[in-house]
């Protein structure tokens, strides 16, 4: 085939959905362990599972530069206000996995140091579940968000995240 042929090709998309694509696509998740479930996050990202394959790349050391917040682990009452500080300073648009039983609700840790779930701190897309989840179950979730960005699903949060976005910070 010529070049000739090729300029009576052409392909039509939405702009949106090419922007959907590429964003599921190519998420980065922020460098942010908190317990034992941080292991098995670690463990996805290794050879054997190898993250990259989904676009994930690297874990990035700025929130600047992350568009993905795994919370991996418990979150003490203490962390709590760090994690928020990290989720504010990642840009739009953004999404968090709560992964594990005790990042979903406190799991064992059903104390007064423990933070009984992290969607009362920031709004989340994707639940795993486990203790711990093994990577199988990460990426499952990872790849469940990817269809839910690409579908747009989440493409705008619903009024009450970002509600709950903008009045956790009095709670705490
Ligand atoms: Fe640790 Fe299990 Fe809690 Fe994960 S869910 S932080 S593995 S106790």
């Amino acid at each position: 085939m010529g070049l000739e042929d090729l300029s009576h090709n052409f392909l039509t998309a939405q702009l949106e959905n090419v922007v959907q694509w590429a964003r599921q696509a190519s998420m980065w998740p922020a460098t942010f362990g908190l317990a034992c479930c941080a292991i098995e996050m670690m463990s996805a990202g290794a050879a054997d599972f190898d993250l990259a394959r989904f676009g994930m790349e690297v874990f990035r050391a700025s929130p600047r530069q992350a568009d993905l917040m795994i919370v991996a682990g418990r979150v003490s009452q203490k962390m709590a206000p760090v994690l928020r500080q990290v989720y504010d300073q990642m840009m739009e648009p953004k999404w968090v996995i709560s992964m594990g039983v005790c990042a979903s609700t406190g799991g064992i840790f059903n104390n007064y140091a423990i933070v009984q779930g992290v969607d009362q701190i920031v709004p989340v897309d994707v639940y795993a579940p486990g203790c711990p989840p093994g990577p199988e179950t990460l990426i499952h979730a990872i790849l469940t968000l990817h269809e839910k960005v690409r579908n747009g699903a989440i493409t705008r949060r619903d009024e009450d995240a970002v509600l709950l976005s903008d009045g956790v910070e009095s709670t705490l």
